[in-house]
């Protein structure tokens, strides 16, 4: 029996030919077959430039666009980003290293993140990269690091705002939070800094991620921006960044729409001719991770049996959560929902059928779709989760039962 096809709308960014997915201009199986092994995860180069294209079109000039390193750590796709973006936000020693490696001079690295080791700390002052401040005892530390360096520090503050990032995924800031300083207590902070030989270069006000909400990100925007005015009266020195966050969320899921980045940049334009004026010295920093490279990604897996049970079919693949956590509906989820995921090799084959996709772990949480339609697959087909560039790899549990971890390849 022939049923229609639905089309996943998140396919379109992917072109096809002869029904197999195209990334970075090559077929899917042929990619596989270069890669030598399933599972693995493959970014599309071309993909993560347009992004960046795309959000320069639509955001105001002075803005300075900052890739978060968190969602997708790969050295190869820092590497192409840091000749893309104007900086480089990272949260880890680790993370650091491979920012470093890039062309990205260090005054355009920044480091947040609490709970910062000494090590850290120390390493991140000896690159002159710029730290921001998550507590005022961190402030503490980093002033005595830098006199025994002999470096003086750059620093930034992390306010954790008086408001909350609406309709946000994960709520980074407002309320009580163990990232940034609450902003009341930043003046105070900001009296002491001016004591002891930190370099004060502004201020980082991140509030919450995933968003797909146009007017909430444009709310936020227009409330950091004054919460940042507001604070720079109390400022020991000029305010040279002003960090306003990111958030920018994509669609996984049917029913999401994907954000309007013109009226985000076009409130943006209105709200910088008061900023330009009562900051003139500030570049505004825009920071975003899950926007620029999710959807330039796909993780791939290999059908390994066809399996019955009591009427329904179960394809087993040698992927699963512990290389996808967020597909598997582990990572922070409320509600299990299916990721976008076709067979990469038929993707619209006529013949479909209901099934659930699962791994090799010994749980039933190892599920990649749950009864989801899709082409008839075989043994030794190609499952493909889409919107997989962010958060996926490095954000799941990959020495859960002991299985080899995935290739990652850049196309
Ligand atoms: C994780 C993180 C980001 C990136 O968030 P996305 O939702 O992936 O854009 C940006 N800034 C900070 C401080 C973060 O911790």
């Amino acid at each position: 029996m022939k049923k229609a096809h639905p089309r996943h709308a998140l396919l379109n960014q992917f072109s096809l030919h002869d029904d197999c997915l195209q990334i970075g201009g090559m077929e899917l199986t042929r990619l596989a077959q270069r890669v030598g092994k399933t599972p693995f995860y493959a970014y599309d180069r071309q993909k993560v430039t347009e992004r960046i294209r795309f959000l320069r079109q639509h955001l105001p000039a002075e803005i300075h666009l900052h890739f978060a390193m968190k969602a997708n750590p790969m050295p190869a796709v820092v590497q192409h980003l840091a000749s893309l973006v104007d900086g480089i936000d990272v949260a880890s020693a680790g993370e650091m290293n491979i920012a470093l490696d890039t062309v990205m001079p260090p005054e355009k690295i920044s480091f947040a993140g609490p709970g910062k080791s000494e090590f850290e700390l120390s390493c991140a002052i000896a690159a002159g990269i710029v730290l921001n401040i998550e507590s005022e005892q961190e402030m503490e530390h980093i002033a005595r690091l830098g006199e025994h360096l002999g470096i003086c520090p750059n620093v930034a503050v992390r306010v954790n705002p008086d408001f909350e990032l609406k309709s946000s995924g994960m709520k980074m800031g407002g309320g009580a939070k163990q990232f940034g300083v609450d902003s009341e207590r930043v003046p105070a902070m900001l009296a002491r800094m001016g004591k002891i030989g930190l370099n004060f270069l502004g201020f980082h006000i991140f509030s919450g991620s995933q968003n797909l909400k146009t007017a909430s990100i444009q709310e936020a925007h227009e409330k950091t921006l004054q919460l940042g005015m507001r604070l720079a009266n109390s400022a020991p020195a000029p305010v040279r960044i002003l960090n306003i966050g990111g958030g920018f969320g994509v669609p996984y899921f049917p029913g999401e729409e994907a954000l309007n980045l013109a009226a985000i940049g076009e409130n943006l334009q209105h709200l910088l001719l008061k900023v330009k004026q009562q900051l003139p010295e500030s570049r505004i920093v825009i920071e975003l991770g899950r926007y620029i490279v999710a959807e330039a990604g796909i993780y791939v897996c290999r059908v390994l049996e066809r399996k019955l049970s009591r009427g329904q079919v179960f394809l087993v693949t040698d992927g699963g959560l512990h290389h996808h956590l967020a597909a598997s509906g582990n990572f922070g989820q409320v509600i299990r929902k299916n990721y976008p995921v076709v067979i990469g090799n038929r993707v619209h084959n006529s013949e479909r059928e209901i099934v659930s996709v699962v791994g090799p772990l010994c749980t039933p949480l190892d599920l990649l779709a749950d009864q989801m339609e899709m082409a008839r697959a075989d043994i030794g087909d190609l499952v493909v989760v889409l919107q997989s560039g962010a958060y996926g790899l490095t954000a799941s549990p990959t020495a859960f039962l002991s299985h080899p971890v995935p290739i990652e390849v850049l196309v």
